[in-house]
């Protein structure tokens, strides 16, 4: 008899949290989504912010956005007062693949069902990871570089290493990269990761480099930010354009340098899909839908179900029938001094 009350207090509790707020909000049952960002450093994430929050009330539903500026503690601190604002779905660009399981476990604890947005956390209980696949990213990297230099040095830059993405996009580019380097026809004569993806930190690789006297073929840069630092450097020694660099996010910075001539290929993400499809999954997710995602990726705990999109790579060539196209940048604003 104990046994069997228990289970029906579990299961009336359980179904408690699933009927949203309570009966205090009966009036208003809005599903509210918690969006907690690692960053706003870059660009694209603005977008992502943005967009993310329309959608979600385009759909009717509430969100509440955090940003950690980059800060593992500051981020748990803002996933908890998420929590207490009674959150249903809990949507994490993590800043630290690790750290952020932390903030995972307290979400599934309260019931609230998480969404691994672009970054991936590690060892969690994650419900679906929403990316871009990210192998392919650095896969595009290097097939463009090797398309241009079919011998010679290259520089890398990845991203933060508290960052999976990072990974995935050396794998890409090292799945490219490796057979050429193994027969000694492509040198990386040096390989950096930037805490933070700090420009200034690809800035003062390339610098340190140059100054040593090596000759770079070409850079393959985690981001364009990295790119941004990376080509400052360059245009000290006026080598800027000289040099192959490629990087990713399609930045509006980026994009000008492209089709300037001192950035050669970016990889573009369209981030309106990303958000788009993260707002209707965080809604399925409360009503207690099925996601029906069938690709998985191991996050060192479980299979996570994930669900990935096609990047894109860009150049000079088909930037006016990818980013513009998409009215992703301003024709106008890409083309500013041309
Ligand atoms: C994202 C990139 C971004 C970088 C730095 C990565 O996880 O995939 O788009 O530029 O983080 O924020």
């Amino acid at each position: 008899v104990l046994i069997y009350l228990t289970v029906l207090t579990l299961i009336s509790r359980s179904s408690d949290q699933s009927t949203n707020q309570g009966n205090d909000n009966e009036v208003e049952d809005k599903i509210k989504i918690g969006f907690s960002l690692g960053t706003l450093k870059e660009e694209r994430w603005i977008r992502d912010r943005d967009i993310l929050m329309a959608k979600v009330k385009e759909l009717g539903q509430e969100i509440i956005v955090q940003n950690a500026n980059n800060d593992d503690q500051d981020q748990l601190e803002q996933v908890k007062y998420l929590l207490d604002q009674g959150i249903d779905v809990l949507v994490i660009v993590p800043n630290d693949l690790k750290k952020a399981a932390n903030a995972v476990e307290l979400a599934k604890k309260a019931g609230v069902k998480v969404i691994s947005y672009d970054r991936l956390v590690l060892n969690s209980d994650i419900d679906v990871y929403l990316s871009f696949n990210n192998v392919k990213v650095g896969e595009l990297m290097a097939e463009y570089v090797l398309n241009k230099i079919q011998t010679g040095n290259i520089l890398i830059i990845n991203g933060a290493k508290s960052d999976h993405n990072t990974k995935m996009i050396k794998e890409g580019y090292d799945k490219i990269l490796n057979p050429l380097v193994k027969n000694k026809r492509i040198q990386i004569i040096n390989e950096e990761w930037a805490p933070n993806w700090m420009k200034e930190y690809a800035f003062k690789v390339v610098d340190n480099d140059l100054q040593k006297g090596r000759r770079i073929d070409a850079i393959i840069a985690g981001n364009d930010g990295l790119a941004e630092g990376a080509i400052e450097a360059l245009s000290e020694y006026r080598m800027a354009g000289k040099i192959i660099v490629v990087g990713q996010d399609a930045d509006l910075a980026a994009s000008q340098r492209i089709v300037e001539g001192t950035q050669y290929m970016t990889v573009y993400k369209p981030i309106e899909k990303l958000a788009d499809i993260a707002a209707s999954l965080a809604i399925k997710l409360a009503k207690g839908e099925n996601l029906e995602i069938e690709e998985t990726i191991f996050n060192g705990k479980y299979d996570v179900p994930y669900y990935s999109l096609e990047p894109i790579a860009v150049t000079k060539d088909n930037i006016d029938e990818t980013i513009i196209k998409d009215g992703f940048h301003l024709r106008n604003a890409v083309y500013r001094n041309l």
